[in-house]
């Protein structure tokens, strides 16, 4: 789905499909070279990560398995509170394992941090990480993230995997929708 195809519910495209394409190159290069060699395990959290997994993963030019995880965090709508629940976990083991935790935002940081604390203590041999998008300024835990993406302002977006009400996942860019489609927003889980 293009913009075009709901242009009545957009107020604004905040990143295009040829950036978001840009950006995917460039990280699988540079992915593709760090991990030479080594045994990688991409993990994405479902379900806002799984397109974005997806277009890397065909990007990438070494072989790498792929893994998924499903963590909700309890929250307003809009707004992770940094309490994380394992929907689903991860089938196999980690221990030893290089993995790149592949991400479609980071937004507080609690998901991520906690995400990364959890893998490490399973014995993974590294963990890393790479976000399409990145709402900076919306920072509260540290995390480090060694393959950034498209830093943000403070809008909630929709698109390239990110939903609203599990809507918008199938856009294939990353817009903003107009400010009544947000008004029946409740107290609930997000992932
Ligand atoms: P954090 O734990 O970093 O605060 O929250 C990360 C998660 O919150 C993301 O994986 C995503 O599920 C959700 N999230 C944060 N910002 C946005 C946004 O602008 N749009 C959507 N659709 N989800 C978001
Ligand atoms: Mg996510
Ligand atoms: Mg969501």
């Amino acid at each position: 789905m293009r913009i075009a195809d709901i242009q009545s519910h957009i107020d604004h495209e905040l990143v295009s499909r040829e950036q978001i394409e840009t950006l995917i190159e460039k990280t699988a290069r540079q992915i593709s070279h760090d991990y030479a060699g080594k045994d990688l395990l991409m993990l994405a959290v479902l379900k806002g990560a799984v397109n974005t997994l997806a277009a890397l993963s065909q990007e990438i030019s070494i072989p790498a398995q792929m893994e998924f995880m499903s963590l909700s965090s309890y929250g307003s709508g809009t707004q992770s509170s940094g309490v994380i629940r394992v929907r689903k976990d991860l089938d196999c083991s980690v221990r030893g394992r290089h993995i790149l935790i592949v991400e479609d935002i980071i937004d507080s940081g609690r998901t991520l941090r906690w995400l990364v604390d959890e893998l490490k203590g399973r014995g993974a041999a590294s963990v890393e990480v790479f976000s399409l998008l990145d709402k900076v300024s919306r920072r509260e835990v540290q995390v480090d993230v060694k393959y950034p993406g498209y830093v943000i302002p403070d809008e909630f977006v929709v698109g390239f995997g990110l939903d609203y009400d599990e809507q918008y996942r199938n856009l294939d860019s990353i817009a903003v929708l107009k400010p009544q489609e947000y008004e029946h927003e409740d107290q609930g889980e997000q992932s």
